[in-house]
């Protein structure tokens, strides 16, 4: 057995040999230089890799620094914006970063909403987006209520305070105040220069009584109807509800037989007094329940400790008497309510929100949190408590 490897190489003829060497080493190199360019392809793709994913995370990281301060996403857009109007894609905007010089903050934001601030806003920048911006946004509701003894840190009296309202009042955040003065100044040049505030900071014990006046004036002048299922709360809708002639005894009409009242449920001859009905369903009504009128007042008042006032970051502005639903789509609120997010103000309790707030919607109650915020609260649609709680 040991000798037919040997007799194989001897019958092997020797011309042979040589060429099948050749043959194998020309496959060997064959073999190398495809390993070899399969290598530098390999090499190549993972230099490309990494040079991609650095990139990317450098983008990442551009992306969160300017995110963590006003002023830097303001930088950030100005470069965006620096380009031609077309130039909107985010790659273009985060390649101009390094190279092109950073506008003012304020002409970046101005890009990035598409308008022009009319008033000037060298001094109101640092208010209207200050650089602790996240300390204005939280919520005060009775999930997160203030305690009875919280008072804001610094107040100043409110620049645009209608001086016939109670002194108490009057104050408001020193930010949100100068911020406020911007709004309203920018207002007034759109010819809505009537606006002042009503109410600003309220102390737990001044909401106290605001929210014990409600509840004692609802509960003595307004109805529920059974059978219609609902309150009537009579200083807003006092045509809700009708005074008619009816029998003293059963509230049923009466007809007049021969010159008498006849009550068509008695069936009797009845006496007639004068009672409140249901202007729908001509049903009698009654007084609520203080667990009736307590829901209800808590639908446009809250309780002490749960006021988002007593933060001194909001404000009731308008220019009537009063703050109630006359001043809904009047051309100032609406004005207020599309440009208040350019000045770090929300419409807090905005129409068909009630079932996220609480609040039926109050077109004269704006709250400060920052531009920043109150802009992306205002392009979402997001209510102040979703956009904390999301
Ligand atoms: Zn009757
Ligand atoms: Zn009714
Ligand atoms: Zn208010």
């Amino acid at each position: 057995m040991a000798t037919q490897p040997q007799r194989r190489s001897g019958n092997t003829p020797q011309g042979r040999a040589p060429q099948r060497r050749k043959k194998k080493t020309k496959l060997n190199y064959l073999n190398i230089a495809i390993a070899l360019i399969i290598c530098c392809m390999v090499i190549a793709t993972v230099l490309i890799c990494l040079l991609v994913g650095c990139d990317d995370e450098g983008a990442q990281e551009s992306i969160a620094e300017s995110s963590t301060t006003a002023s830097e996403s303001g930088k950030d857009e100005s470069s965006a914006v620096s380009n031609p109007p077309e130039s909107s894609a985010p790659e273009q905007s985060s390649q101009a970063e390094s190279s092109q010089i950073p506008l003012d903050p304020t002409e970046a934001y101005e890009q990035y909403i598409g308008v022009e601030y009319m008033v000037d806003m060298t001094d109101y920048e640092q208010y209207v987006c200050p650089e602790n911006e996240s300390e204005f946004v939280f919520v005060v509701n009775p999930k997160h209520p203030l305690g009875s003894d919280y008072v804001p840190p610094n107040l100043v009296k409110c620049t645009y305070f209608r001086e016939t309202q109670p002194a108490s009042w009057s104050k408001m955040d020193a930010t949100a105040n100068k911020a406020l003065e911007a709004f309203l100044q920018e207002a007034a040049y759109y010819g809505f220069d009537d606006i002042t505030v009503t109410s600003a900071y309220r102390s737990y014990n001044s909401q106290a009584s605001i929210y014990q006046r409600y509840f004692d004036n609802d509960i003595k002048q307004d109805y529920v109807c059974d059978t219609c299922s609902e309150y009537f709360d009579i200083s807003y809708f006092p045509e809700k509800v009708v005074k008619e002639k009816r029998c003293n005894a059963c509230f049923g009409v009466c007809t007049e037989v021969d010159g008498e009242k006849f009550c068509e449920s008695c069936m009797s001859v009845a006496d007639e007094a004068v009672i409140a009905v249901c202007a729908k369903c001509k049903n009698a009504v009654r007084r609520p329940t203080e667990a009736e009128t307590e829901a209800h007042v808590l639908t446009y008042s809250t309780k002490p400790g749960t006021s988002e006032h007593q933060s001194g970051l909001c404000c009731d502005m308008h220019n009537l008497s009063n703050s109630t639903s006359a001043f809904d789509n009047t051309p100032e609120a609406l004005w207020l309510a599309a440009n208040a997010h350019r000045f770090g103000f929300i419409l807090r309790y905005p129409p068909n929100t009630q079932h996220i707030t609480g609040i039926k919607h109050e077109s004269w109650h704006f709250r400060y949190v920052g531009r920043t915020a109150a802009t992306e609260m205002y392009e979402k649609g997001l209510t102040l408590d979703e956009y904390c709680e999301g």
